[in-house]
């Protein structure tokens, strides 16, 4: 008997996990504890490809040293909730990864290497996606594999498809290129041939040869993996390898860039994806008709037509909501489709909600629901049937106007394509793919036109349980012009502002919780969004309204209810917020900035103690602006630029106005070249406390100058380096036993605490 184990709860399962402190990659120290957390981590956006997928087993129970078993059959001790299909002439049962615990069960069991199959239950007999293998011969040089790479994405693009590829995590590399489910994997193998067959004629280096020996060191471009029962590595499935690496989608331009496909393991997998998120993500929604059927149409169900306005009846009620000479939405014509479509719009009407629309027979199911779509399996909204809407709506976005049905601006949030999952008798399941958005869904109907909406899968991310550390910005002395957006530096505390259900926290950049310090910031009635984080600097005003620091410090360190509500009675805060970077059950991050703006600006209530950061075109004046009201200084952000958590990137840049303060000199650097006669730096440190480093000054002074000073430095003593940091000069640093005071114009402290571009004033004598 196997030793007794951990029980865990994974979902809605308890699982016993067992042996996890055996090492399964003994040359990586690799334990099975790391690969179930692996597994863990990436489980949300795995099973978003995976799902349902026939699976083959590759199981390393000793190790990937040890014997490897191949797994086709359900073992026999599968718990009953693991899900399978039957398949083949043998009726194998196959096992589908239908939810977390499916991926802990399975690497629990030590089952390292996950292979699928081209189709997903329930339509075990169609293929949804075409794949060309690119199989290099031993020792090919991988950078010239990606070149033959990118030119069969071009071949293959040439015919109307969207190319994905992924590393295999050994030697080759897999195009991946999704399909509308509705045919045979004979169908797809055939078009996979034709594509191919011109490809190898005209490239040298590859071959359809399958046989070893006939390949003569070309590149086997093995289109054979589109054949019944075949099955290739999944997206996100490690390897039974030295460095535990894994299968990893990639960006095209990510793809040229690397030199190894080692470079992406179990180590750094899960934390890439996190940031940069999945370049797979919505790749189902770039779904296509096979080339080789284009001539067969979809199958669009014959709707009764109101003879008056030659338009299914079923848009009557839309059309007459509406007088299209004064909205910009679509008018209520049939268009037809082939019922994979969807899209979710954020109405920022009087009452702000979602509408949530469905392709079906020609026109959009849409209903309206009012908290917006839920992030997580447990909460469930409200989702209330309106009128149907016409295709064109599904790219609809604008403001409608005041006054009009549903004035208000409605916003694409997502849009792509969806599939039912299942069917039931109140309702069924639904899997949203699109890129920004993806979710499986559940809806049930309750009464008449009341449906309710719950989330049956997990974010990858979910910014509301785990705090997200506040974006950096890298300093410059000049504004940067370009597709810039330039806002006020805020000098106050930042903050992450965290709206989850209706209850309000607030974050320092630390994570920190001072929710309690800020009452009149913690009402979850300021908002407009149900869930929401939001980045933005708490601050308090003083003189001519202009923030004080020494204000909003002295707010943040009062203690008890009592103290903290008079010091709030006193000076108020205010949250200036200037992005937005989850909400509503999206995570907004690989927004654009400029989206994301106009989300967060459509977040808050007017005229509430939550403020919007506003933001102008013309970086030089602003900075004059704030120079002239002696505030800190600009920001400047990329418009297009996305959210890095935790991170200081080139897409802000923060641009401080001088401030002058008084320092003392230290010592100083003796003079190389045309300073020989005097000094190069002078040393400083704090006017009070001279043990405190503050950095070197060599500018803000003529030779002339340099020389007076020097020669004043000569008449005081020289005594002992009295700071502790190890300085690059040290040996030709002469230190001062009691130095003067000086006045500094300078930025800002950097992190170890000195002046970042300081020039010299004078002296204070
Ligand atoms: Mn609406």
């Amino acid at each position: 008997m196997a030793k007794k184990g951990t029980h865990v709860a994974v979902g809605k399962r308890t699982l016993e996990l067992t042996n996890l402190e055996k090492v399964l990659y003994p040359n990586d120290d690799i334990t099975k504890a790391e690969i179930i957390q692996y597994y863990l981590g990436i489980a949300p956006t795995m099973l978003s490809h995976i799902a349902r997928c026939p699976l083959s087993l590759i199981r390393f129970p000793h190790g990937i040293d040890g014997e490897q078993f191949f797994q086709k059959n359900r073992p026999d001790w599968a718990p009953d909730w693991v899900e399978y299909a039957v398949l083949g002439s043998n009726n194998k049962e196959y096992v589908l990864a239908t939810e977390d615990a499916s991926l802990i069960w399975l690497s629990n069991l030590a089952c390292l290497e996950l292979h699928q199959m081209q189709v997903k239950s329930p339509k075990l007999d169609k293929a949804y996606y075409m794949v060309f293998d690119l199989d290099p011969p031993e020792g090919f040089n991988f950078r010239q594999l990606i070149e033959i790479a990118v030119d069969l994405r071009d071949h293959i693009s040439s015919y109307g498809y969207h190319v994905f590829v992924k590393t295999t995590g050994g030697k080759g590399l897999h195009l991946t290129i999704p399909v509308n489910a509705k045919y045979s994997v004979d169908d797809i193998f055939e078009a996979a041939s034709i594509i191919a067959k011109p490809f190898v004629q005209k490239n040298s280096l590859t071959t359809l040869n399958i046989k070893k020996d006939a390949r003569k060191g070309r590149v086997l471009i093995d289109i054979y993996r589109n054949r019944n029962s075949q099955t290739v590595i999944c997206p996100y499935s490690l390897r039974g390898r030295d460095g535990a690496p894994v299968a990893t989608p990639l960006e095209w331009t990510d793809l040229e860039a690397l030199n190894d496909p080692l470079e992406l393991n179990l180590r750094n997998v899960v934390g890439k994806v996190n940031e940069e998120g999945d370049p797979w993500e919505g790749i189902w929604s770039f779904s296509t008709d096979l080339h080789t059927k284009s001539d067969i149409k979809a199958e669009v169900k014959k709707l009764p037509v109101n003879p008056k306005r030659k338009t299914p009846a079923q848009l009557d009620e839309y059309s007459k909501k509406r007088d299209f000479d004064k909205t910009p939405e679509p008018k209520g014509l049939f268009e037809g489709g082939d019922g994979t479509g969807f899209v979710i719009h954020r109405h920022s009407a009087s009452h702000l909600h979602y509408d949530l629309r469905l392709e079906q027979d020609g026109v959009l199911k849409s209903w309206a629901v009012p908290k917006g779509m839920p992030s997580k399996p447990g909460i469930k909204r409200l989702a209330v049937a309106t009128e149907d809407h016409p295709m064109k709506y599904i790219t609809f976005e604008g403001e409608i106007p005041k006054g009009q049905y549903g004035g208000g601006m409605m916003w694409i949030y997502a849009n792509g394509k969806y599939e039912i999952t299942k069917e039931k008798k109140d309702g069924f399941y639904f899997k949203l793919n699109s890129k920004g958005f993806i979710g499986e869904f559940r809806m049930h109907l309750m009464k008449e036109k009341e449906w309710l909406l719950e989330r049956v899968d997990h974010l990858q991310q979910d910014l509301l349980d785990q705090i997200p550390s506040p974006m950096l910005a890298k300093s410059s002395s000049k504004v940067p012009i370009g597709d810039y957006l330039y806002e006020m530096k805020w000098d106050g505390i930042r903050a992450v502002f965290v709206v989850n259900e209706g209850h309000v926290s607030i974050w320092t950049r630390n994570l920190n919780d001072i929710t309690d310090k800020f009452p009149e910031l913690s009402d979850p009635k300021l908002f407009r969004s149900i869930s929401g984080v939001f980045d933005g600097e708490i601050v308090c005003l003083g003189a001519q309204g202009k923030p004080s620091f020494k204000k909003v410090i002295h707010r943040m360190h009062r203690k008890g209810e009592k103290e903290i509500e008079r010091a709030m009675k006193k000076d108020a805060a205010y949250a200036y917020l200037f992005d937005c970077l989850y909400l509503d059950g999206k995570l907004t991050i690989h927004e654009p900035l400029i989206r994301r703006k106009a989300w967060l600006q459509d977040s808050i209530k007017k005229g509430t103690n939550y403020r919007i950061s506003e933001t102008l075109s013309d970086g030089k004046e602003l900075l004059a602006a704030t120079k002239k009201l002696g505030l800190e200084g600009i920001m400047a952000k990329e418009i297009n630029g996305l959210y890095t958590i935790g991170k200081r990137t080139e897409a802000w840049i923060k641009i401080k106005n001088k401030v002058t303060d008084r320092f003392r000199i230290i010592g100083y650097v003796k003079g190389k070249g045309d300073r020989s006669n005097g000094f190069g730096a002078l040393h400083l440190a704090d006017r009070t406390d001279s043990t405190q480093y503050r950095g070197k000054v060599g500018t803000g002074y003529s030779t002339k100058k340099m020389l007076e000073l020097y020669e004043m430095l000569q008449t005081l003593g020289v005594g002992e380096k009295k700071i502790e940091a190890k300085l690059v000069d040290d040996k030709e640093s002469v230190w001062l036993d009691g130095g003067p005071l000086c006045q500094i114009k300078f930025t800002e402290l950097t992190e170890n605490q000195t002046l970042r571009d300081p020039v010299f004033v004078k002296l204070l004598l």
